[in-house]
């Protein structure tokens, strides 16, 4: 196969709705507010908008299959356990990434300021330079489910290189 046919691309995307009197963690990385995301786990859409586009790429379905919301397993848990199988799984498979792009959609918090934390974290965490992960985030300018403050969504790309 040749260099560029070993290329694939995917995409996830993630929704959760604010709910009071939980903990906004984003990236694995717990963010100041006045409400969190509700879940099964801990709720982490950018970590689940992540894997998704991972796992697409690898042609491995989705975090549903492996994660599923019914498990009492997975119930509170942590998506960086989610992201650190993900990454063994592109590890085992011999592949890499080659990058990641994912938007944060939120009318609140701003996200500008935590976004030099997670992108270095996460980076870390998939060793990867962090010019290979990226994170910016955007308003829906007070539009739709998103734009009334009801919940968060993230929307992921991934480039990897399989063997
Ligand atoms: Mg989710």
């Amino acid at each position: 196969m040749s260099e560029i046919e070993k290329l694939r691309i995917g995409t996830g995307f993630d929704v959760h709705a604010f709910e009071e009197g939980r903990e906004l963690i984003l990236g694995g990385v717990k963010i100041a507010f006045e409400k969190g995301l509700a879940g099964h786990s801990d709720a982490d859409a950018l970590l689940h908008a992540m894997i998704d586009a991972i796992l697409g790429a690898l042609g491995l379905g989705d975090i549903g299959t492996h994660f599923p919301s019914h498990d009492e397993r997975w119930k509170g848990a942590s998506s960086l356990e989610f992201l650190d199988w993900t990454h063994h799984k592109v590890k085992e498979m011999g592949a890499s990434i080659l990058s990641i792009d994912s938007v944060i959609m939120a009318q609140a918090p701003r996200m500008s300021p935590h976004i030099p934390q997670i992108r270095q974290s996460l980076a870390k965490r998939l060793e990867l330079e962090e010019s290979r992960l990226h994170i910016k985030s955007t308003t829906t300018d007070y539009l739709g489910f998103l734009g009334r403050g009801e919940g968060l969504a993230v929307q992921s790309t991934c480039l990897v290189r399989l063997a």
